[in-house]
């Protein structure tokens, strides 16, 4: 799909066409990647954040200017999980939940240091069978490797926007190209990627620099593409209480989520194999713009592949509050399975084998990235 071509769908907005839009991205769907739902758990399992870090970098205690996280919001209740409670999350959600693919999730926090980290990581593995992806941030090659050593394959690491000046507004000390340097060093490395952008982000100055623009949103998509990364997340923008946004532009409360629906259903079309979850922002959206039960069946179909569920334990959840919503929508980790797994069926979708039941993953499926065994 050419650039012009993806922004003029990203400028529709008559409901009938946007419909050929979904219904073209579900058949590419189909035809590729069946009608195989994947259901991930994530564990945040730190909320501590130096964000805006960059490597050979000093500390940076403000952090990026959307996050609820941000070093600097000294209202958060800070929280930090035992490297052993860790490793039973993971080991009870993969043996006993039936997972095959987990994120593991923080802020910035290198009290994790990558001997901590490889540690957990080999423990998981050497008690359960599950595909394990990071998402914590900046490190350096050596870290990356260390951790790909331990047995962690994939990486869970956005780039935000590809839009360099507005890039650099919302992460004081930051630059794009450093952020795509640590995605291509990981790709280097072997670890399968999920990346891709925030949408609808406002810009802190928009008298110097705009708001995320249509075309930006179209490279977003074109960048995600020369990446190779094999898993797209879209998430909206949503106002976080404590962030330097909530302050600058306090009218931006959340992204539209047609944007997000619409970019999920280009980046389909674009990249045609490319997994796609229902992000729990689009979640926190959909859920305050109507209901989360039709935010959900909207992204399925409009190409997504997959829900994320939040498994970090009920008493730090709400802690962990990137924005306004986030994980307030999900009330326990059964009634939330339940009610995507009566999604997936009324959709007419198939739980990623083994899911539910004891994993059964073998070497090719670690190989072949997520937990794809019947797509
Ligand atoms: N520390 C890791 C990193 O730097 O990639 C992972 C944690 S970070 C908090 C996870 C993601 O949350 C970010 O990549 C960002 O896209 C998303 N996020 C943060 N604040 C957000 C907001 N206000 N609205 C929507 N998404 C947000």
């Amino acid at each position: 799909m050419e650039r012009a071509e993806i922004v003029r769908w990203l400028k529709e907005d008559d409901p009938e066409k946007l419909q050929e839009l979904y219904s073209m991205a579900c058949s590419v769907k189909r035809r590729v990647l069946k009608d195989t739902v994947c259901v991930h758990g994530i564990i945040e399992f730190s909320n501590y954040c130096f964000g805006g870090r960059g490597s050979g970098e000093k500390y940076r205690n403000d952090g990026c200017l959307y996050c609820g996280l941000r070093g600097g919001n000294s209202n958060l209740v800070r929280y930090r999980m035992r490297p052993e409670d860790i490793v039973s999350l993971a080991v009870y959600a993969a043996n006993e939940l039936g997972f095959k693919m987990l994120v593991l999730q923080s802020g910035i926090d290198f009290y994790y240091s990558t001997e901590m980290l490889t540690e957990i990581i080999k423990e998981i593995r050497r008690q359960a069978k599950v595909l394990l992806f990071l998402s914590i941030g900046e490190r350096t090659r050596i870290d990356y490797q260390k951790l790909w050593d331990a047995g962690a394959r994939g990486m869970l690491f956005r780039f935000e926007t590809s839009d360099t000046l507005l890039y650099a507004a919302l992460h004081p000390g930051g630059k794009l190209e450093n952020r795509l340097k640590h995605l291509r060093m990981m790709k280097e490395i072997g670890f399968i990627l999920a990346s891709g952008p925030m949408l609808g982000i406002p810009s802190p100055w928009p008298e110097k620099i705009p708001d995320q623009t249509l075309e930006s949103i179209a490279d977003d998509i074109l960048l995600m593409k020369e990446l190779d990364v094999k898993m797209a997340t879209l998430g909206p923008y949503v106002q976080a209480t404590g962030s330097l946004l909530s302050i600058l532009r306090p009218e931006v409360k959340y992204a539209d989520p047609e944007i997000v629906l619409k970019t999920s259903a280009l980046t389909r079309l674009a990249i045609p194999r490319v997994r796609i979850p229902c992000t729990t922002a689009l979640e926190a959206v959909g859920a305050s713009v109507g209901s989360i039960t039709l935010i959900r069946r909207r992204a399925l179909r409009a190409g997504a592949t997959a829900f994320m569920t939040s498994l970090t334990p009920d008493n730090l959840r709400r802690h962990y509050a990137l924005y306004q919503g986030k994980n307030s929508v999900q009330k326990n980790h059964d009634q939330s399975f339940a009610e995507v797994i009566d999604l997936i069926k009324s959709e007419g979708g198939k739980l990623c084998g083994g899911f539910g039941g004891k994993n059964d993953l073998t070497k090719k499926d670690f190989g072949e990235g997520l937990c794809a065994v019947d797509h």
